[in-house]
């Protein structure tokens, strides 16, 4: 069983002490595929560390994360554009728009998403969304951009059935993770109406652990919680979840 964690922070402070355990219990429980998604220039070279170390394993993305749009966005943007200058990467992420924590910079963000959008089409990339509080606002820009050329992860989806369905209608697939697995979580609830082929698996980790390690610090392994959890709302196994979504994840990522 080949599992694919589309979105896992493992460069994350949280992960300091015992970085290397817990990458390889994750490799033993079957998960070989780790998408990587930036948050500032401040965390670009533990990256690129985490890359020379898991070759076969690691794939990063690179962007700028919408909580970190600040007063040096600018700055932040042209970092961004410098490293795509230099290498290539799977994906523009994480981007987007996130009202939750902070307002102050909404005009920001919105120009660094779009900014982040077009830099991905340029690429041929996909994007990796990230909104919270801010269906409405990614959904404008998203009318507004969309094409062809635009596809990606609509991350850590907590959304209604309705904006599932249009998330998929801008070629996004859903990024399922803990939330799934939570009583209160709702999207547990429509899922079955949604077809496997739209789906992709994630963790968020360290952030967002599913039942029953809600509240403590999440770690890539603890995917095997959200594949049981699919496994019993699409009433397939596990391995055939873990199948799908990873043939998923290739058609986004191209690996
Ligand atoms: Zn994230």
């Amino acid at each position: 069983m080949i599992i694919t964690d589309t979105h896992t922070h493992l460069y994350s402070e949280a992960f300091d002490e015992d970085r290397a355990t817990m990458i390889q219990n994750a490799l033993d429980a079957g998960v070989q595929r780790f998408f990587i998604p930036a948050i500032d220039s401040t965390y670009t070279s533990a990256m690129l560390d985490l890359e020379n170390r898991y070759p076969e394993n690691i794939f990063l993305m690179m962007g700028l994360h919408p909580t970190h749009v600040k007063e040096n966005y600018k700055d932040e943007l042209a970092h961004v554009e410098q490293l795509f200058s230099e290498r290539s990467f799977y994906a523009v992420g994480e981007i987007g728009i996130d009202l939750y924590w902070d307002k102050t910079f909404l005009k920001q963000q919105q120009e660094a998403f779009v900014y982040q959008i077009r830099l991905a089409k340029q690429h041929k990339l996909p994007i990796v969304i990230h909104s919270r509080e801010s269906f409405n606002e990614i959904f404008e820009i998203l009318e507004q951009e969309k094409s062809d050329e635009l596809y990606g992860i609509f991350h850590c989806f907590t959304g209604n059935l309705e904006q599932a369905q249009k998330a998929i209608s801008y070629n996004m697939k859903l990024g399922i993770g803990g939330v799934a697995t939570f009583k209160n979580g709702k999207i547990d609830q429509f899922l079955n109406e949604i077809d496997l082929k739209h789906i992709v698996l994630e963790t968020d980790s360290p952030y967002l652990a599913p039942v029953p390690y809600r509240g403590k610090r999440n770690e890539s392994a603890y995917i095997i919680k959200v594949l049981e959890k699919l496994s019993s709302i699409y009433g397939l196994s596990m391995d055939e979840i873990a199948l799908i979504t990873t043939e998923n994840s290739k058609e986004i990522f191209g690996i």
